[in-house]
């Protein structure tokens, strides 16, 4: 069984490396396998915070291992970083969510296109600006599916 944050062993005194304040090292060795949310911690924060390259941390993840052996936090920069880690995970959901909605508001204009060509001539059907909107829409949508279309046969 994995040992947990709470039942696992305590090593030696480190230096937290975000604000520098003493800490206990929560790291028994470089083969260790557990401790999968430090390593998705320490990723977030050299990836998503200090914006190190993907394909540095992988010559990291090489040289040295387990990501949870890397560096030492105290329990309130582990506490912040968790938070982070969270609201990034929700911001992503929400950014999904947000996608989603605009996806189905393009779709929804696209498929009306047919029915917009043949009331299009009646004046009445909507204001001159409303008109010229879903033009812009629709042909920038039709340039962007040509374009598309060019870039993948050339
Ligand atoms: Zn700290």
């Amino acid at each position: 069984m994995a040992p947990t944050r709470s039942n696992r062993q305590l090593r030696s005194k480190q230096t937290c490396f975000l604000c520098l304040s003493s800490t206990l090292s929560k790291k028994l060795d470089d083969s260790e396998e557990y401790y999968f949310d430090e390593q998705l911690d320490v990723v977030f924060l050299l990836r998503y915070c200090l914006k190190i390259p993907s394909s540095q941390c992988e010559v990291y993840l090489r040289e040295y291992g387990n990501p949870s052996t890397w560096l030492d936090v105290c329990e309130n920069c582990e506490s912040m970083i968790q938070e982070t880690r969270d609201s990034y995970t929700n911001a992503q959901k929400l950014l999904q969510i947000f996608k989603n909605g605009v996806k189905l508001i393009e779709t929804k204009l696209v498929a009306s296109f047919k029915d917009y060509a043949v009331i299009s001539d009646d004046n009445t059907w909507a204001t001159p600006l409303a008109r010229k909107i879903r033009q812009i829409f629709l042909h920038r949508k039709i340039l962007n599916s040509i374009l598309c279309v060019h870039k993948i046969t050339s």
